[in-house]
């Protein structure tokens, strides 16, 4: 098998095919801390791309309450279960060494869904990567254990657990979905017919409808389950990353030729979204970008992490862990960056809390980011998760985001401006 590099491993892996890059590649930053689990953004998706017949039941975009929802159910809790069976206690990192551009949390000593994946040998004998098909009643209530907390136990008359930080005793949160258009994809690396591609000028994953001859060995081989299989038509699809708005060819809204958001993340009500496109150098690492809103967030400072790295597909979508839930859930599901994610985002510093602000302001694409500096407006205690009082500075500074063009496409004030309307121009006001 070829030897491809991980960088959220820390180290090469095998993979089915050679180490190919695209020349930007889609990614996004959700901020799970500011998820209400509104399923607006799963409702934009819905009525964009799957309101056709056979596709009834799929959700290319989905909001689930963790820990225990799924779509489909359990997906994630199986294919640890089948890692951990093919390499018993061993799915563990080694976090002595690190680097921030080649290890940034360290190294993963365990086996990947591409290097378990010969031992495992099934009914059809032994796979390229690592899967499994859900059934189809694992596909149906896909928000099934909605706002269901986990932890604490129940005493008549009282809730059993406290909800303080620094960790809540019962806790759930949500956890907002859709293909992480990883560098190293199941779905693709699994494909027997080479019908799914990730596209040179952005990365973003297609399935070839022409190709696909409807195996379902994607929708067996992505280990965040977001291939679907339709059976009018007999072919595997997934989420096309709204690649007309990412071209900046959607008439209305890039008249200029612009990138625009998807369509998930424009509607976002929450805020918790950002999206955008990093640049890749010729040997597939990301460009030293630090004035990229992404570059800053994910490789300058590791505040937003891969969802299940260990899976070893390099994902592309990445995530501030909510800051309230168990430490050893969320380092399962994120890595071993939790600790200092949640550290930096429990009491931002002036740069960091100027680029927070940027979530959903726009729907063009932003490219950098320049903040100009005002002045200081407040000091507010804040209690940090090793219990101990900080003191954060807040100053009124102003943050701009650029488009592709360079143009300045929003300016936000970390301080909300506030109008106070005149009373006789507005009869209806109270
Ligand atoms: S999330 Fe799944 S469907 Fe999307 S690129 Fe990765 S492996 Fe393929
Ligand atoms: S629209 Fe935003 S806040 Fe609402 S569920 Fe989706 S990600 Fe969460």
């Amino acid at each position: 098998m070829p030897q491809v590099y991980n960088w959220q491993l820390g180290r090469p892996m095998g993979y089915p095919f050679e180490e190919k890059h695209p020349q930007w590649q889609f990614a996004f930053v959700f901020n799970t801390n500011r998820c209400i689990g509104c399923q607006t953004c799963t409702m934009a998706c819905k009525s964009t791309w799957t309101f056709s017949k056979g596709q009834e039941h799929m959700w290319w975009n989905n909001v689930e309450s963790k820990p225990f929802g799924g779509y489909p159910q359990h997906w994630d809790a199986k294919i640890l279960a089948m890692l951990e069976a093919e390499n018993p206690g061993g799915q563990v990192w080694d976090v002595s060494q690190k680097d921030a551009n080649i290890q940034p949390f360290g190294t993963f000593k365990g086996k990947t869904i591409f290097e378990a994946a010969p031992t495992h040998v099934g009914p059809e004998g032994a796979q390229t990567v690592l899967g499994y098909l859900p059934t189809d009643a694992e596909w149906g209530s896909p928000n099934i254990h909605e706002d269901t907390a986990a932890g604490g136990k129940w005493k008549p008359g009282q809730y059993g657990g406290s909800t303080q930080l620094p960790e809540h005793k019962v806790w759930f949160f949500h956890l907002a979905r859709l293909c992480n258009h990883c560098t190293y994809p199941g779905c693709l690396g699994a494909c027997p017919r080479q019908a799914i591609y990730k596209r040179p000028e952005d990365g973003i994953v297609l399935i070839d409808q022409e190709r696909c001859r409807g195996y379902r060995k994607c929708v067996e081989g992505c280990p965040y389950k977001k291939v679907m299989f339709r059976p009018n038509t007999n072919t595997s699809e997934k989420c096309v990353g709204c690649y007309p708005r990412i071209e900046g060819k959607d008439p209305e809204l890039s008249p200029n030729g612009e990138p625009a958001e998807t369509r998930c993340m424009a509607a976002c009500v929450g805020k918790i979204r950002l999206q955008g496109l990093v640049k890749l150098g010729t040997d597939g690492k990301w460009a030293n970008d630090p004035d990229n809103p992404l570059y800053y967030l994910i490789r300058e400072r590791q505040i937003a992490l891969p969802l299940y790295p260990q899976f070893g597909t390099e994902p592309n979508g990445f995530y501030i862990p909510p800051r309230w839930v168990s430490r050893a859930y969320l380092t399962q599901m994120f890595g071993p960056g939790v600790e200092r994610a949640i550290e930096q985002y429990s009491c931002p510093d002036r740069e960091l809390l100027a680029v927070l602000q940027l979530f959903r302001t726009q729907r063009q694409i932003l490219f950098k980011f320049r903040i100009e500096k005002g002045p200081k407006i407040a000091e507010i205690p804040v209690r940090m998760p090793s219990g101990q009082t900080k003191v954060q500075e807040l100053f009124n500074d102003t943050v701009i985001g650029f488009n592709k063009f360079g143009k300045e496409v929003v300016r936000v004030t970390i301080e909300e401006p506030t109008f106070e309307r005149p009373k006789a121009q507005h009869v209806n006001s109270i």
